[in-house]
């Protein structure tokens, strides 16, 4: 019996990714075009006043992140990430919004902190 040679996957060809890609080389390590996202570096804030929980040796907080994602056949937009795992397991989802509602979102934060403060 003869063996066949093994041919070694093939990287998929490169996408152009944005000027702020993270990773900035295409994805091409990826397995599928939907898999090639852009992504920006992602910023978190933790949230002090929401509950952590202590699970074996992990410890979960919950946490509100911000990003720019472009993915396969999409416009870029601004992701919010919701980690909630500190005070509801099982909550890590993630919203794409546009830059209208991210400016809307961001306005909406900014008055009702104001509103806080008494300004
Ligand atoms: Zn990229």
């Amino acid at each position: 019996m003869r063996a066949h040679a093994v041919t070694p996957p093939t990287q998929i060809p490169a996408v152009r990714c944005v000027s702020w890609c993270s990773e900035g080389t295409g994805h091409v390590d990826e397995n599928s075009r939907v898999d090639q996202w852009c992504e920006s570096e992602i910023s978190s804030v933790p949230l002090e006043l929401e509950d952590v929980r202590l699970e074996g040796e992990y410890f979960y907080t919950t946490e509100i992140g911000v990003s720019a994602r472009r993915g396969w056949r999409q416009n870029p937009c601004v992701t919010l990430r919701v980690d909630a795992e500190g005070r509801h397991p099982g909550i890590d989802t993630s919203f794409d919004l546009t830059v209208d509602e991210a400016r809307e979102i961001a306005e909406l934060l900014i008055f009702h902190a104001d509103l806080v403060e008494g300004k």
